[in-house]
């Protein structure tokens, strides 16, 4: 009995991953990314009804940023549509490894990553963002003996400034466009 126990909750293990993780880059997926943040925007909105018990609050703030890389659909016919999955591995992997464990990471489609900050101000955000951008502008990329770069444009939001997912992710990608519009790698 404890042995199918086991089995099965392994089995229920396996298909979370499936529904909430990305194959490619490991990183959460739009649904499980959406969840996830809910989680935590839950708590905020109770928050903000009754800041006067500021202190019983843990979380009282999260920010997101929208990452999506530039000109990638040059990058691809140029290096091959393998090339380009290196990279997103290597994006995916530098944003993991620059938020701590509670953040959340994930793709959200395509080229795009999202960031979820449990915490963090909009301004936050706006730091952290920039370092990545960096890190990734810099990053160590070779493919078939050659050394590839890229670049990604960023678009922050803080839940203080908003009240539904919907409404943080409208705010995240205007900025995202103006940085697009206002020539890229911002
Ligand atoms: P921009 O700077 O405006 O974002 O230009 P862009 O070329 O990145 O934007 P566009 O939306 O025109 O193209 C996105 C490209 O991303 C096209 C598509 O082939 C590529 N792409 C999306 N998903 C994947 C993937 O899983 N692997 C690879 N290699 N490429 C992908
Ligand atoms: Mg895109
Ligand atoms: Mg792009």
């Amino acid at each position: 009995m404890k042995e199918e126990l086991k089995k099965l909750r392994d089995e229920i293990k396996r298909l979370r991953e499936l529904a909430y993780k990305d194959e490619l880059t490991a990183l959460y997926n739009r649904r499980g990314f959406s969840e996830e943040a809910k989680k935590f925007l839950k708590e905020i909105v109770v928050f903000k009804k009754d800041p006067e018990r500021r202190e019983s609050f843990i979380i009282k703030n999260f920010s997101i940023i929208v990452f999506d890389v530039d000109h990638f659909k040059k990058f691809n016919d140029t290096y091959g549509h393998q090339a380009g999955d290196e990279v997103l591995k290597k994006i995916s992997s530098i944003m993991q490894d620059s938020v701590r464990d509670i953040d959340l990471a994930a793709r959200w489609g395509g080229e795009e990553m999202v960031l979820g900050l449990v915490g963090a101000s909009e301004n936050d955000a706006f730091n952290i963002a920039d370092s990545i951008r960096k890190r990734i502008m810099h990053a160590d990329l070779v493919w078939k003996r050659k050394k590839l770069h890229v670049t990604v444009s960023g678009g922050v939001a803080g839940f203080d400034k908003v009240d539904t997912f919907d409404d943080l992710f409208r705010l995240a990608d205007k900025a995202l466009y103006k940085a697009k519009k206002d020539g890229r790698n911002i």
